[in-house]
């Protein structure tokens, strides 16, 4: 059989505009004062004495990956490390079983959720690296909750810790957010690994469809003519797709495969299932996507006589990051401490771009969602050369400035009222909160 070997031409093209826009890239300066110098220093100082512990979360949950909703042992280990620094953590908090829950300080005052996810991907283990963002996440948590245990009066407010099942193929924090764990809390902050350092990317927003066909079974030789093809109406429908594509805007994407079309040729297929994702920067454009792609649905099961059934959202949809620019500025300079340069938006294409259910806790509470390199600038994420990254020595660097970076970043947002009110006021600037659930309705 021969090789595949697909063109990289396109990404080449990619990879020199990136390269070219690099060398006139500004890192994004932040014009708040963030926490007290000393106080900061303090706190990395207290997540670098944390490097043992979160190397070995990076390589514990590394060498036993669990998939979605199974992160048993990944979610128990993580609540073991916070016990073994005192500090007590809900598992099965939000109605999750391998969800995680603690928090630090008392009082009223400013609140930061600070996330970790830790669940892997089938076949490829950690390919996307969340075991790295399980000890950013921790590190962060522990070493702002030791501050607050030895001086409650160290920095005002909370910090909430969730560790979040369950991003791959699924949308856990939406879940969460939906039994309550964002109640009260004004902002949140996580890290993803990556080939390189960056600000921020884009994140595109994603919905699942299921579409059924339902025809009527015949001989296919003696008695076509009694039957409806539902595999028909399921190809007119793939079809269909492939020519709205040309019409879509580049920030729309959408994939699509047939689970189910017939038994046997011998009979009409009664039974036909397609499924979808719709992806787009956008809310808005997404809710437009999804009605467009309703509308072919409907239009194949004209065509062919048959009936159909449009079900969305199987696992509640994926909003799009919005990404709150004052957060950001502050991860940079916290990155900047560790000796690196997060680069701006713009400079990788947004053309490469993915969807987290992170977004979804973006459109409720400001958040930033930056990326942490960890590997050659040419591993792509869910590869199995990205699953080896996750668990080399640059994962244990990335888990540890990683883990700086959102603990500055988060003593910051507490110790700075007016970084705060910058962060509300472009939060409301953006279009403030989305009534998440109901937005496709
Ligand atoms: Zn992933
Ligand atoms: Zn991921």
């Amino acid at each position: 059989m021969t090789r595949l070997t697909p063109s990289t031409a396109y990404l080449n093209q990619l990879d020199a505009e990136t390269a070219r826009r690099m060398q006139t890239a500004r890192t994004p300066e932040s014009p708040f004062a963030g926490a007290p110098a000393a106080l900061a220093a303090a706190v990395e100082a207290r997540v670098d004495a944390l490097a043992g512990d979160l190397n070995d979360v990076v390589h514990t949950l590394h060498k036993d990956p669990e998939t979605a909703y199974e992160e048993h042992r990944s979610a128990a280990f993580l609540a073991g490390l916070l016990q073994r620094h005192g500090i007590s953590a809900e598992l099965g908090a939000h109605g999750l079983p391998t969800a995680l829950r603690a928090e630090a300080g008392t009082g009223t005052g400013p609140v930061i959720a600070i996330l970790s996810e830790y669940d892997a991907l089938p076949e490829v283990g950690h390919a996307c690296g969340h075991n790295v963002i399980a000890a950013t996440g921790a590190g962060a948590f522990i070493a702002l909750a030791k501050t607050l245990e030895e001086n409650p009066d160290a920095f005002p407010g909370r910090v909430v810790f969730l560790g979040t099942p369950a991003e791959e193929g699924h949308s856990g924090k939406e879940v969460l957010a939906r039994n309550g764990a964002f109640d009260g809390v004004d902002a949140a902050i996580m890290v993803h690994p990556y080939a390189m350092d960056l600000a921020e990317q884009v994140w595109l927003g994603r919905r699942l469809l299921t579409v059924t066909f339902s025809g009527m079974a015949a001989h296919a030789s003696a008695q076509p003519f009694m039957g409806r093809n539902a595999l028909d109406a399921a190809s007119l429908a793939y079809t269909g797709v492939g020519l709205l594509r040309q019409q879509l805007p580049p920030s729309d994407r959408v994939h699509a495969i047939i689970t189910e079309g017939g038994q046997r040729p011998s009979v009409i297929p009664e039974t036909a299932v397609l499924k979808l994702y719709a992806r787009s920067k956008y809310p808005e454009t997404l809710k437009d996507l999804s009605g467009r792609l309703e509308d072919i649905a409907a239009g194949a099961a004209l065509m062919t006589g048959t009936t159909v059934e449009i079900s969305w959202d199987e696992h509640p949809p994926s909003l799009p990051v919005r990404t709150n620019p004052a957060l950001t500025g502050r991860w940079v300079a916290a990155q900047q401490r560790r000796g690196r340069s997060p680069l701006p938006a713009g400079v990788v294409s947004e053309t490469i771009a993915a969807s987290t259910d992170f977004g979804n806790v973006s459109y409720r509470i400001p958040g930033i969602h930056p990326l942490i390199g960890i590997a050659p600038a040419d591993v792509a994420l869910h590869t199995r050369a990205f699953a080896e990254a996750a668990g080399s020595p640059a994962a244990e660097a990335g888990a540890l400035d990683g883990a700086a970076g959102l603990a500055l970043t988060a003593l910051d947002y507490l110790c700075d009222p007016e970084l705060r009110a910058a962060v509300a006021q472009e939060f409301t600037d953006a279009g403030g909160p989305v009534d998440v659930p109901a937005y496709f309705d």
